[in-house]
């Protein structure tokens, strides 16, 4: 258990200030005085202390005992480590990469609408439909498109039926801090909430409920993770898409990314961009992220492998498993052993090493790595 005199003071000290920060939006979702703002405009996707009760690096309220931004945040303290003991009964040992899983396995959605709407084989969608209609959730904290979706700037939004999870359907590259949705989710009356999200995201529900954040870990219900090794600045669509290739944001329909960017345009048309060419709009919120395969969500989700239309699915709790049982008995998805694949499993506990060597030493984990940019606003 993290000390609980930790509030924001600390919080900004050892992760935002530090490379630690993803932008994850936890913190900012979980304060219950509404001192804390969240920057996404500005590419920055930070959170921010408001000028009032302490200012920038301070908190009055923290001063006084309230520790909720630390307590929700998934990369304060030995953050790996709390979150494995308390979702999985023990800490995951080195050479489990993935982190600690049940069952990897292939799957699709049989609705034809899901499988072809989705980025893969449009499991996640499938399984938040099947989540809210069997309720085991009231709403979802999923990403969308802001606007017509020309703007390819995509933000946080709250489902409750099968087409608000359709409109979300697919991947976009850029950040979007999903649980920064909760709030409207709540407002709306939600009381089991799930949440889809990149590693970054979903270990904060974990991170809560095992630093015993009260009501807001309770309603946490069902986690889905996605498979992630970065996301870009949201300058990548001008500076490198249109500068370079003449790809204008606004005729973009669909982007993958399979070795290199793919991008289909609304023309019939498709771009293959190197990725190394993109290295250089990586976020700097994942430059030192070491959790690619979302290692404590109860299902993560990915597009690695041989078969196209099929989504890599990583079971990881109990939870997950009789979800995933569940709709393969009522026929809403197929599955396939990973055994039909195994270089996917390879490929995927590969990508997860290379992610592992970005992360902070545990020695390290409470000093101040790298500099960056300031994330307060006047
Ligand atoms: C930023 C990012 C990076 C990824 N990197 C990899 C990778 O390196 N290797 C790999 O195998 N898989 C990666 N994935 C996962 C992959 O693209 C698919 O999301 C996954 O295979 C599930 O496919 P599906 O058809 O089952 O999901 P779908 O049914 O299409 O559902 C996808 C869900 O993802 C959510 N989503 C979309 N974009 C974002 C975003 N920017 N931020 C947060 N949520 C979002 C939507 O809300 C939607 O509910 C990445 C996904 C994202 C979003
Ligand atoms: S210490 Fe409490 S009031 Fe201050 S920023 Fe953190 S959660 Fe908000
Ligand atoms: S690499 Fe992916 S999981 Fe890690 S901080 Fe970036 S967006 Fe989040």
């Amino acid at each position: 258990m993290i000390r609980d005199i930790k509030h924001w003071k600390h919080l900004y000290e050892e992760v935002v200030t530090t490379g630690l920060c993803t932008g994850c939006s936890a913190c900012v979702i979980a304060c219950p005085h509404d001192v804390l703002g969240y920057d996404s405009q500005s590419g920055s996707y930070k959170p921010y202390h408001f000028e009032q009760d302490g200012g920038a690096t301070d908190c009055t309220h923290g001063d006084k005992g309230c520790t909720l931004c630390t307590r929700a945040c998934p990369r304060f303290g030995p953050w790996e480590e709390e979150i494995d003991t308390y979702l999985r009964g023990r800490v995951r040992e080195e050479e489990e990469v993935s982190g600690i899983y049940r069952e990897v396995c292939l799957t699709q959605a049989v609705d034809k609408e899901l499988c072809n709407n989705g980025q893969d084989g449009g499991l996640v969608s499938a399984l938040i439909i099947y989540a809210l209609e069997e309720n085991i959730i009231d709403a979802a904290l999923l990403s969308g498109l802001e606007g017509d979706g020309t703007t390819w700037k995509a933000v946080p939004m709250v489902a409750k039926s099968r087409e608000q999870v359709l409109a979300a359907a697919g991947s976009r590259y850029t950040y979007c801090a999903n649980p920064y949705g909760y709030p409207e989710a709540v407002a709306s009356g939600a009381e089991r909430i799930g949440l889809v999200g990149m590693g970054c995201q979903v270990s904060a529900p974990g991170a809560m409920a095992s630093r015993r954040a009260g009501k807001i870990a309770r309603r946490f219900a069902l986690t889905v993770g996605l498979l992630c090794s970065k996301t870009f600045d949201d300058s990548i669509f001008e500076e490198l898409f249109d500068a370079e290739y003449g790809i204008k944001r606004e005729t973009i329909k669909k982007m993958n990314i399979k070795g290199v960017f793919q991008i289909f345009t609304e023309d019939g048309g498709y771009h293959e961009v190197p990725l190394k060419q993109a290295h250089h709009w990586t976020r700097e919120g994942c430059l030192m992220c070491p959790d690619f395969a979302a290692e404590h969500a109860d299902i993560s989700a990915g597009g690695i492998g041989a078969y196209a239309d099929w989504t890599l699915t990583v079971i990881r709790s109990d939870l997950g498993e009789r979800i995933i049982s569940d709709m393969e008995s009522k026929n809403l998805i197929v599955r396939k052993p990973i055994g039909e694949d195994p270089a996917a499993l390879q490929l995927m506990n590969k990508l997860s090493a290379v992610s592992r060597k970005r992360g902070p030493a545990r020695e390290v984990n409470f000093q101040k790595r790298i500099e960056v940019r300031p994330t307060v606003k006047p």
